[in-house]
């Protein structure tokens, strides 16, 4: 029970101020969805992983309005990947080719910026450090407690906080199909000016690289592996893990071009998972915490801000009494998960140069699975 008599109302809070979330609360206040209030626990945008998106980005910025300020900001243009995945060669997939030309290497902590600022010009209010902390079903939606902000009452919410899907989870949605990769990255500094515009992706025996540039010059190196082949192999000390960077085939080849100075490598848990229950009664999840894919797919930003779009427009006609395009929505979150974990499992089981390695062995296994 929120003990809060005092409490504020609104007719949609979106929780959670990560690309899904802002795009949403966009998307919400442009349509003239009365009250929009975004609830974000951070109150300054944080070093979050996640940096390249595709070309087919372009169009769904376009869409949200932000296109023209995402242009003028420094993000770097990403003109494809480079792989060494299930032979010892490179393998080349060039953006060139693609309708809309090249991706992007992005600013993330820019970009999330530049997507709160268009939600607050469109109209949704921003509570900067308010971390949803509880909820309890109303007459008419739910009532919302925070830490760092008052009590809310939202006719609809939209879940956007990320892979802790944390008022989904509340309302008895489960995680199912779940994968957590361990990764440890860090960013060199100082990388010259000329290195290579592609995303890298190398396989080997304990896992998986990649490396990708980032505006300002720096790169981002990461490898992705399961907790324990972490744990045994030290990876987490950093002289282990850059002495495992230096015996890869390909990518230690950019360290060439870098400077030395690289910051402390960070570790974090990427779970791919997809919620049971994506939407229920007055509210949905979106972005990573509706389903969250394996790093080495570099959607979740285009599923992130392509969901918002099509949350927004199902969010307007359940506020109208309308409840058909939410259960669409739901279903297609579902069946692109589906459509997600065959894609994975094709692209693991392209990869048999170490079936006996535990990480290649447990892939194939939920292959053969
Ligand atoms: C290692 C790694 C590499 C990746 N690389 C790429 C890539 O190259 N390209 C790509 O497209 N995707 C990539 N991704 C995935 C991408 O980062 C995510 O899909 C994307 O961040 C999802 O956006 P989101 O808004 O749903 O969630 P998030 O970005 O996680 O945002 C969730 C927000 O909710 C807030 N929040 C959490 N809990 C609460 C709470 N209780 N109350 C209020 N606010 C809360 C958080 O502070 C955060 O701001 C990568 C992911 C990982 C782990």
């Amino acid at each position: 029970m929120i003990a809060d008599t005092t409490f504020e109302s609104c007719d949609v809070a979106v929780l959670g101020g990560g690309p899904a979330g802002a795009a949403c609360a966009i998307a919400l206040a442009r349509a003239g969805v009365g009250r929009v209030v975004l609830c974000e626990s951070e109150e300054v945008r944080p070093f979050r992983l996640g940096e390249t998106i595709p070309p087919d980005s372009r169009a769904l910025l376009d869409r949200l309005g932000v296109l023209d300020a995402f242009l003028a900001d420094d993000h770097m243009a990403c003109h494809g990947s480079c792989s060494s995945w299930g032979s010892d060669g490179l393998g080349y997939n060039d953006f060139m080719l693609r309708p809309y030309g090249h991706g992007w290497h992005i600013d993330r902590p820019r970009f999330e910026e530049l997507l709160l600022e268009n939600a607050a010009q469109a109209g949704a209010e921003l509570w900067l450090g308010a971390q949803f902390a509880g909820t309890e079903r109303i007459d008419g939606g739910h009532r919302l407690a925070f830490r760092g902000a008052p009590t809310l009452e939202a006719r609809f919410v939209v879940d956007a906080t990320g892979c802790s899907a944390a008022f989904a989870r509340r309302q008895e949605a489960q995680r199912t199909g779940l994968d957590t990769l361990h990764c440890i990255a860090a960013r060199f500094r100082k990388a010259a000016p000329g290195l290579s515009r592609l995303t890298w992706l190398e396989a080997v025996p304990e896992g998986w690289w990649y490396a990708s540039r980032l505006p300002s010059d720096r790169l981002l190196v990461l490898f992705a592996s399961d907790a324990d082949v972490v744990r045994d192999h030290g990876f987490s000390d950093p002289e282990t893990w850059l002495a495992a960077l230096r015996r890869t085939r390909h990518i230690r080849a950019l360290l060439e071009h870098v400077s030395d100075a690289h910051e402390r490598p960070r570790a974090g848990a990427a779970p791919s998972f997809c919620l049971d229950r994506v939407a229920g009664d007055d509210w949905a999840a979106l972005g990573d915490a509706a389903s969250a894919c394996d790093p080495v797919t570099a959607r979740g930003l285009w599923k992130a801000l392509s969901g918002a779009l099509v949350l927004a427009d199902a969010v307007q006609a359940a506020l109208a009494g309308d409840t058909a395009p939410l259960d669409a929505y739901a279903g297609a979150v579902r069946q692109d998960f589906t459509t997600y974990l065959a894609m994975r499992r094709d692209l693991y089981g392209l990869e048999t140069r170490w079936p006996d390695a535990p990480f290649w062995a447990r892939r194939h296994a939920s292959v053969t699975a």
